[in-house]
């Protein structure tokens, strides 16, 4: 597993759980307000695997879970080996994905090795849509629909999680809700998180985030109803 970041004590990744983090070098998107551009892109050098793991051992009384994080996890070519690992440690494995490969998540799922899975909701589910927010290649839309479809049917606890991102428009968040509920059902859990600003800056051709005052009464037009995660209401937008 090609690790870039470890973080060895987190209240906040895993909802109600504490939780390590592994942080996965390489992404398949290029999303304009992606905070982990150096995670993904810079040339540092990768963490020491056993050393990461031999940590994990030693905090196995301290913590509920690992949560598999990146970049986008599912590139890893022993994903399902190292999650089996974390599980015989005595684990629980949270996965975070973007949904670009449901080939890796199905027999992820069927092995029972990841107990949570955290799906990013970028856009609308369509090939212009993902194209213009995360730089996804055609036939993207399909395969993220069908990992939807994967995690939907099985007994995983999941969430689906939208940033309301420059060009993420309210029509657009609506007709995200018609597609989640079609595949998820009206209590699909979803949450709509606060844009902040990448250290790369906003892209000056998108439309302006979304602020509080909007998403709080889109949210209300929308089934699933989505819950509002880590919002500065302060911000006075
Ligand atoms: S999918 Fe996540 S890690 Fe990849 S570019 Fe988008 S925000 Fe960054």
């Amino acid at each position: 597993m090609r690790i870039k970041g470890f973080e060895p004590f987190s209240a906040s990744d895993w909802p109600g759980r504490l939780a390590a983090v592994i942080f996965c070098g390489g992404c398949n998107l290029a999303c304009g307000y992606c905070h982990n551009s150096r995670l993904i892109h810079d040339a540092a050098p990768w963490l020491d695997e056993e050393e990461v793991f031999a940590e994990l051992e030693r905090r196995r009384f301290m913590l509920d879970g690992v949560v598999v994080s990146g970049g986008e996890s599912t590139l890893q070519p022993d994903l399902a080996e190292k999650t089996a690992r974390l599980k015989e440690m005595g684990y629980l494995v949270k996965l975070d994905t973007n949904g670009l490969r449901p080939e890796v998540l199905k027999p992820l799922l069927e092995s029972g090795s990841v107990d949570f899975v955290a799906l990013d909701f970028k856009t609308p589910l369509d090939d212009a849509w993902l194209a213009k927010i995360c730089g996804a290649r055609p036939g993207s839309a399909e395969r993220i629909r069908e990992s939807y479809r994967i995690v939907a049917e099985s007994g995983a606890e999941r969430e689906w999680r939208t940033t309301c991102a420059p060009g993420v428009t309210g029509e657009a968040l609506l007709r995200m809700a018609d597609e989640l509920r079609e595949i998820a059902g009206p209590e699909a859990p979803w949450f709509w998180q606060q844009y902040r600003v990448p250290e790369q800056g906003a892209d000056p051709a998108l439309e302006p985030a979304l602020g509080f005052g909007e998403v709080s009464v889109l949210r209300e037009r929308a089934i699933p109803r989505p819950e509002l995660r880590g919002w500065d209401v302060d911000s006075g937008r």
